[in-house]
């Protein structure tokens, strides 16, 4: 695979902070890297392509000597663009190149930390709600996020999953008359070709009781270009469809990603962001609040933010629990309601999603509620006797 030829040169001392717009916004210097398939074949993904482009600490190094075999990497040069090469704390840079501590293993750490596995009833299907599904149609990613809680999984990519391994999951879904939400996820479905998705949105789609399909996808984020026409026009035909956007940072906002939420947007589809909080990354109240407002603008709902899980070699990610809590305290009630996500840790072993928020309930006794209010005001409210 012929990398992105980029003239920058690691050894040289003035170098560029990043690498847009050579590495690929404009198209004239740079045929095809608008084009979604040249990203994905440009993607950088051995030591000897990186090292390049980028002086690498002694930490990245090591973790890419010691990590073969371990989650692969791919970071698509659009998505490599973003990284600021100066600075070594720099969050982009921090969730694509691995690192030496990816290979501590802590002690509960878990191969399949959110339980997927054992509520998997068919190959490829995970139900452990009542009425909605997860299908994992993929396992590929435009870019590997060092902290994935499917680093089980992701990143295998060969030989790609076929359509018939799915066949047993859409029995089960037309079996069960209960399912009526049917999340796509991976991997990442936006790496499948358009009329690959399509085949699984049809077939969801002819199933009655299924109201509402939605696709978890990292996708518009860090392949943007990814969003075309075709892919918009597409889901637009087997509304209602919903989309949960995996979003980071607020430098991952960039005007290619606002082009790719405003498409599927004006194609009528409710968008929501699923963040991950990660220590050094976003774990700063600030940096959420700001990620928080800027998706608003580009007409993304913030609908997750997740305690990071317990997935094997990411304890370097990890927060208290307390630092996501108190993220929320800092947004709630101070900014607009539809910027302040649900806080949620899905629980080890397989309990699901459960909501830690702070508490705005005191004392709830016999006919009263004693509340505090985001400035820390305390009210009563008497309910009926
Ligand atoms: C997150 C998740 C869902 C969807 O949950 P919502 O709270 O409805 O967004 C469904 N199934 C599984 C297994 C999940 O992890
Ligand atoms: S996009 Fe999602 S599934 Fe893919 S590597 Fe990142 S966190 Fe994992």
């Amino acid at each position: 695979m012929a990398g992105p030829s980029i003239s920058a040169d690691s050894s040289r001392s003035n170098l560029a902070r990043t690498l847009r717009p050579e590495i690929y916004t404009d198209p004239k210097s740079h045929p095809g890297s608008g084009d979604w398939k040249w990203q994905i074949k440009n993607r950088i993904t051995s030591f000897e392509e990186i090292r390049k482009l980028i002086r690498l600490t002694p930490e990245e190094k090591e973790g890419f000597k010691k990590s073969k075999g371990r989650l692969a990497m791919a970071i698509t040069p659009y998505f490599f663009s973003l990284i600021d090469r100066v600075d070594p704390n720099c969050p982009i840079r921090k969730q694509a190149i691995p690192r030496i501590e990816e290979l501590t293993v802590s002690k509960e750490e878990m191969v399949d930390p959110c339980g997927e596995d054992s509520h998997s009833p068919v190959p490829g299907l995970v139900h452990r709600y009542p009425d909605r599904v997860l299908l994992m149609v993929t396992d590929s990613c435009a870019m590997y996020c060092r902290y994935c809680t499917r680093n089980r999984l992701v990143g295998v990519e060969e030989p790609p999953m076929s359509i018939e391994r799915f066949e047993e999951a859409f029995k089960y879904i037309r079996s069960k008359r209960s399912v009526r939400d049917v999340l796509i996820s991976g991997g990442d479905p936006l790496m499948l070709k358009t009329e690959h998705l399509e085949y699984y949105v049809k077939r969801l789609r002819s199933i009655s009781h299924v109201d509402i399909i939605r696709i978890g996808t990292r996708v518009p984020v860090t392949l943007p270009m990814r969003v075309d026409h075709e892919l918009a026009a597409m889901l637009k035909r087997y509304h209602p469809m919903f989309v949960s956007i995996h979003f980071s940072h607020p430098r991952e906002i960039t005007p290619e990603v606002k082009r790719a939420c405003a498409m599927l947007a004006d194609s009528g589809i409710p968008l929501g962001s699923q963040t991950v909080l990660l220590k050094g990354i976003n774990d700063r109240p600030a940096i959420m609040k700001k990620l928080m407002l800027e998706l608003l603008k580009i007409r993304v709902r913030p609908y997750y933010l997740y305690q990071c899980d317990l997935a094997v070699g990411t304890a370097h990610f990890r927060t208290p629990v307390s630092v996501g809590i108190n993220i929320i305290e800092k947004l709630g009630g101070h900014t607009t309601g539809y910027a302040v996500p649900t806080f949620v840790i899905d629980a080890p072993g397989g309990g699901g999603k459960i909501p830690v928020g702070p508490a705005h309930t005191i004392v709830h006794e016999k006919g009263k509620v004693v509340l505090r209010n985001y400035e820390g005001k305390v009210f009563e409210y008497i309910e009926p006797s």
